[in-house]
């Protein structure tokens, strides 16, 4: 088996070794950061990621270590329900559950399942060059590396993109995103669900990970403010208590702060023997909760391609075909979402807010369906 070198040790690039690990490939990481550092946030991962995390002999240290996450709402700044998408007959069908956990704890079980692949910390790649099947891996500590087959897990940012692959471009939502974890009490039935409240240019979501600890999200139109320097609790006033009290019991220093942006949909996922995986090839708005996991479902496709196809250009092309469809639907349809989501317009949030009371559940049960179907 040939060596494989990933750039990253994100959740794409952890989860890509502990596959091509398990095919008996021999797999090194290069990663930009000195330590891993706790992540104050949390991470839904939805039936279609833990499909692969149980085949990768990961499914019960995540099950143990997060929240069950029965049911996703879509409510009025009030939560007051506009619909439910329950996924017990998701659970029967594929065999899992859907959980969500905090992001230093999945990342600690991933590490833990890597066994003894090497990760070469305080290593950030500058760029890359290829020559007759070898590429050389260059580093801004100024040292430099060899290898056969490199797997560009580096995120949004990518430097392996960049050095690669021309005429990419990344979009601004225009939105940004608080995320935090809150010791708030919250009412008990809430407890296994991911509410979603939709306000006027405003948006706040929240899940439990862990018997004490609730992830949520804020999400605010550019528009709507002029530092990010934000009074939430002011910006949230009108929604429900429960919301102002999550807020209100979140440790301020510990609130990150994001833009949301995504990747235009790339013409080609790989070149040569460099290929990308995950934010770097597909990055999506986490509007349906789907980054990371569709970084997930790449791992596992490229470690079945490359294990089974005789040469790299035959795995990477298969990879791609397998992939890009449905990545590129999840970057199209959380756009849409987002963009409905998140109106400031006083008319288009009445007209949302009574389309999605109707939508048939058949068809959102389709689009779900659609999302948790693994074809590989
Ligand atoms: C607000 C928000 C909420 C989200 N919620 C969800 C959710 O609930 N569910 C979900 O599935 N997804 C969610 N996502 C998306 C998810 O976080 C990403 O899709 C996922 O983290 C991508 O994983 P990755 O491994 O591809 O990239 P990353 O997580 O970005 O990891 C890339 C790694 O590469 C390293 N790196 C970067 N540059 C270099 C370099 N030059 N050299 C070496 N190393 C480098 C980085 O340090 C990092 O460790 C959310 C995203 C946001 C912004």
């Amino acid at each position: 088996m040939k060596k494989v070198t990933i750039i990253g040790a994100g959740i794409g690039g952890l989860t890509t070794a502990i596959a091509l690990k398990q095919k008996g490939f021999e797999v090194e990481i290069f990663e930009n950061s000195e330590k891993f550092v706790e992540a104050g946030s949390g991470i839904n991962l939805a039936i279609n990621a833990m499909q692969i995390y149980k085949r990768l002999g990961v499914y019960e240290d995540i099950k143990s270590e997060a929240s069950y996450t029965e049911s996703m709402n879509a409510c009025t700044p009030k939560l007051e329900r506009l619909v439910s998408a329950n996924f017990s007959k998701f659970e029967k069908k594929y065999g899992v559950k859907t959980f969500a956990i905090h992001r230093a704890r999945l990342h600690k079980i991933l590490v833990e399942h890597i066994g003894n692949v090497k990760i070469y910390l305080n290593k950030k790649l500058s760029h890359l060059e290829e020559k007759e099947g070898i590429v050389t891996l260059y580093f801004e500590d100024g040292t430099s590396h060899r290898s056969e087959i490199v797997i560009g897990a580096d995120g949004i940012h990518s430097a392996v993109r960049k050095s690669r692959f021309s005429n990419t471009a990344l979009r601004d939502a225009e939105q940004v995103c608080w995320r935090g974890i809150s010791n708030a009490k919250v009412q008990y039935n809430y407890r296994n669900e991911l509410n979603e409240a939709w306000g006027n240019g405003t948006r706040f979501g929240f899940v439990p990970i862990s018997k004490s600890e609730i992830y949520w999200f804020a999400l605010i139109n550019k528009n709507k403010f002029t530092t990010k320097d934000i009074d939430l609790l002011k910006t949230f006033s009108d929604y429900d208590k429960t919301v102002k009290n999550i807020i209100q019991a979140t440790p301020k220093d510990k609130i990150l702060c994001n833009e949301i942006w995504d990747l235009k949909p790339l013409k080609h996922w790989y070149s040569g023997n460099v290929c990308l995986l995950g934010d770097s090839a597909h990055a999506t708005t986490p509007n349906m909760g789907q980054g990371a996991v569709q970084a997930i479902e790449s791992a596992m496709a490229l470690s079945i391609c490359l294990a089974e196809e005789k040469t790299t250009a035959d795995a990477f092309r298969r990879y791609q075909k397998i992939r890009k469809d449905k990545a590129n639907y999840i970057v199209k349809t959380s756009w849409m979402i987002g963009k409905m989501a998140q109106s400031d317009n006083s008319i288009v949030c009445f007209l949302r807010n009574i389309l999605t009371r109707f939508t048939p559940k058949f068809l959102a049960e389709k689009q779900s369906d659609k999302t948790f179907r693994l074809n590989y």
